[in-house]
């Protein structure tokens, strides 16, 4: 028989991991951290409820660490079987893991100089860089669609989620087992946005016995605006105050999202060519590795790679990877744009160039991405005066506005049109991966659709033969 535990992102976004038990064998699907308010956080340091060496394997959706962060740590506890995931998801998880765990590290130390931790003076990290060097040996690349056996009576495939570089909607196939019939079990990871550039549309859903839908927007629509057409307008403002363009970025996604559309509009003769600097060690980083990626290009995407066009080149760009050529940006004055992280300003170099540029008139802020409350990026957003940064109030002379129509994340008509693409309702739902708001409203919609849906609670088990 076959069944399926939500150890995670059940009732909340973060710390996606669902455990499928099936012919002998326990799989675990995603292996995330809890991010955000600290009482989620702190889960990340519970004992895990399985033993991580009586895992057989893990299977990750994509690289972001709230669905790929805690292998580090199965692996440190024992975990030695392999990861599947895509090709281009091991390469993006070779730059986040040990990121992640550099940020564990530095979270620990910070906690023993202010003496915060409850363990003071010797709070350990959740992890170091070092484990996450040590798991990234477990990753085991399959392209999309090659379906493949995992175990007797276990098989994966991949579909495209255009969500991130190498996202995948996941198919676990049991045969079946005994009286046990077999069940197909849908995992859609994160979904991404039709008609985004760079990457293609989320791809048509199999049939599915068992669906794992994310909720992330299940209650709300992104803005009709497209992000390419506000972000002329705002190069163009940026070009009559003859001030910097500052763009708090992600790294890996947004950055090269930023990108597309700054030199598809140069191209187009939309806007003039400014300097553009790309000031972050990863998106430096993962910028090749979207390039390189061809089996994740939609349409557009590969064309221009094939022509040669260099499609995350607008024509005065720097990458700025060492701290002197990060340094150097400081000393440019007049228009130009900076493209730096974290997204939400809670680190990284970003910080530098706020510190430098918030006090000046001529600077505007573009926040392109969800700022969580309590951030710096959302301060900014909800007009604070000042910002603290390194211990220094730094006043808000500058302009701040923000492009809401970039987002990774499919909203609730995307994701229904996801989901019209399956041939048959599912026999059974469950919502998961977004706010209590959001699970509900989703799984209401579907319920009205006559579909059986709910949304999952946390930790529940349930057996899929019965
Ligand atoms: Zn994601």
């Amino acid at each position: 028989m076959a069944s399926i535990r939500f150890l995670g992102a059940a009732g909340t976004v973060t710390g996606s991991r669902f455990l499928v038990r099936a012919h002998g064998r326990a799989i675990l699907v995603d292996a995330g951290l809890f991010q955000g308010q600290k009482a989620l956080r702190l889960r990340n340091w519970a004992p895990f409820p399985v033993d991580p060496r009586a895992l057989d394997a893990v299977v990750l959706t994509h690289a972001h660490i709230d669905h790929s962060g805690a292998l580090p740590l199965l692996v440190r506890q024992g975990f030695r079987g392999p990861a599947y995931c895509t090709p281009a998801t091991r390469d993006l998880a070779h730059l986040l893991l040990p990121d992640s765990g550099r940020l564990q590290e530095e979270e620990a130390r910070y906690a023993n100089e202010k003496g915060y931790s409850k363990h003071a003076p010797n709070a350990l990290p959740l992890y170091g860089e070092e484990d996450a060097v040590a798991s990234l040996g477990r990753l085991v690349p399959i392209p999309y669609r090659a379906q493949r056996k995992l175990f007797p009576g276990i098989a994966l495939n991949f579909r495209r989620a255009g969500h991130i570089l190498g996202s995948a909607t996941v198919e676990l196939d049991i045969a079946p087992e005994g009286p046990a019939p077999a069940v197909r079990i849908l995992f859609s990871g994160d979904l991404g946005r039709y008609g985004a550039p760079i990457l293609p549309d989320p791809e048509a859903a199999p049939a599915a016995d068992v669906l794992l839908v994310e909720c992330t927007y299940g209650d709300r629509t992104h803005s009709a605006e497209p992000p390419a057409e506000a972000l002329r307008r705002e190069v163009h403002d940026a070009v009559r105050r003859a001030g910097a363009l500052l763009i708090p970025a992600f790294a890996v996604g947004r950055t090269q999202e930023v990108l597309f559309h700054l030199r598809a509009l140069e191209a187009a003769g939309s806007i003039p060519a400014l300097p553009v600097f790309v000031d972050s060690p990863m998106a430096v980083d993962a910028t090749p590795i979207y390039l390189a990626h061809r089996e994740d290009h939609d349409d557009e995407m590969a064309r221009l790679v094939a022509s040669g066009a260099e499609p995350l080149r607008p024509s005065r760009l720097v990458f700025a990877r060492s701290p002197e050529q990060s340094r150097a940006i400081n000393r440019m004055r007049g228009p130009c744009i900076i493209v730096s992280a974290s997204g939400m300003a809670t680190g990284g170099r970003v910080l530098h160039h706020l510190k430098q540029r918030l006090p000046e008139e001529s600077t505007t802020v573009l926040l392109v991405g969800y700022q969580a409350a309590g951030t710096r990026g959302w301060s900014l957003q909800n007009g604070a005066a000042s910002l603290r940064i390194h211990g220094e109030d730094v006043p808000v002379r500058a302009r701040v506005t923000s492009i809401t129509g970039f987002s990774a994340h499919g909203d609730k008509e995307e994701v229904a049109r996801w989901l019209s693409t399956l041939p048959a309702p599912p026999g059974r739902i469950f919502c998961i991966h977004g706010e209590p708001p959001a699970l509900g409203a989703t799984a209401e919609r579907l319920s009205a659709r006559g579909w059986n849906a709910r949304v999952a609670d946390d930790q529940e088990e349930v057996d899929l033969s019965a």
